[in-house]
């Protein structure tokens, strides 16, 4: 595990993170309880998890299960605590994910939610999920195009363990965080434009979007949920391929 950034520092990042949170609403004239932050802990240790949480996180993101599972069990059950998967979820991983994440980020076809609302079903709850858009349309990118969401919720809002909150989105690669805005400003649109006051189930009222580099940027444009890694824990080591 990377050790990057002490203890203090992590404490310090988070406070950091969560006042630039409330000026960005602020500019926005939004109300800043209005955004929740998502603290990414993926190649995080259990250790700085806890010092995370003491210094007033309350949701952690992880993207593979794996790796989340152990940390769950060290961290253990918290009524203030909630764990997100944010990552690409393989559908024989469906089963152990439904129900132990409180919401799934990373929807990212109609074979998977369809797994999802089995799964659910079996297990006798509704999983919250946010639908992902692939908002640049990269060929390298999971997610919907933004131009196949309409028929995507149309299918989604007819499966009753499934419950769809909103959109997640991950913008292209920048190398200056302003370059994020328009796309950031395209998921909010069309998260307005998707819904419907037909849908059954469907609500559209959360809106994932925002890292490190942009989190405020996201904020100024309607995110509900920033996805923070780096700028809390410091910079992770490099992925192991897989
Ligand atoms: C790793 C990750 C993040 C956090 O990225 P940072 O740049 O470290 O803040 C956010 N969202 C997803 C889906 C991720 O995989």
């Amino acid at each position: 595990m990377a050790d990057t950034v002490d203890s203090d520092a992590i404490a310090r990042n988070v406070e950091t993170v969560f006042e630039n949170i409330r000026r960005a609403a602020q500019r926005a004239g939004r109300p800043a309880d209005s955004i929740r932050l998502v603290a990414v802990t993926k190649s995080v240790s259990v250790d700085r998890i806890r010092v995370a949480i003491a210094a007033g996180v309350s949701i952690l993101g992880e993207s593979r299960l794996q790796e989340a599972v152990p940390k769950q069990t060290a961290v253990g059950p918290r009524g203030d605590l909630a764990w997100h998967f944010i990552g690409r979820l393989q559908r024989r991983k469906v089963k152990a994910v439904v129900g132990r994440f409180q919401m799934i980020h990373s929807l990212d076809s109609v074979e998977l939610a369809a797994e999802i609302d089995r799964r659910a079903g079996e297990a006798g709850l509704c999983q919250p999920v946010l639908l992902e858009v692939n908002i640049g349309g990269e060929p390298s990118k999971a997610g919907f195009l933004p131009s196949a969401v309409p028929d995507a919720l149309a299918a989604l809002d007819g499966m009753p363990n499934l419950s769809v909150r909103g959109l997640m989105a991950i913008p292209p690669p920048a190398s200056e965080p302003e370059a994020a805005r328009p796309y950031l400003r395209r998921v909010s649109e069309l998260a307005r434009s998707v819904a419907r006051p037909g849908f059954r189930r469907i609500r559209m009222d959360h809106l994932s979007m925002g890292m490190s580099q942009d989190y405020e940027i996201a904020v100024e444009e309607g995110a509900t949920m920033v996805r923070v890694g780096t700028a809390i824990f410091g910079v992770r080591p490099a992925p192991v391929a897989t």
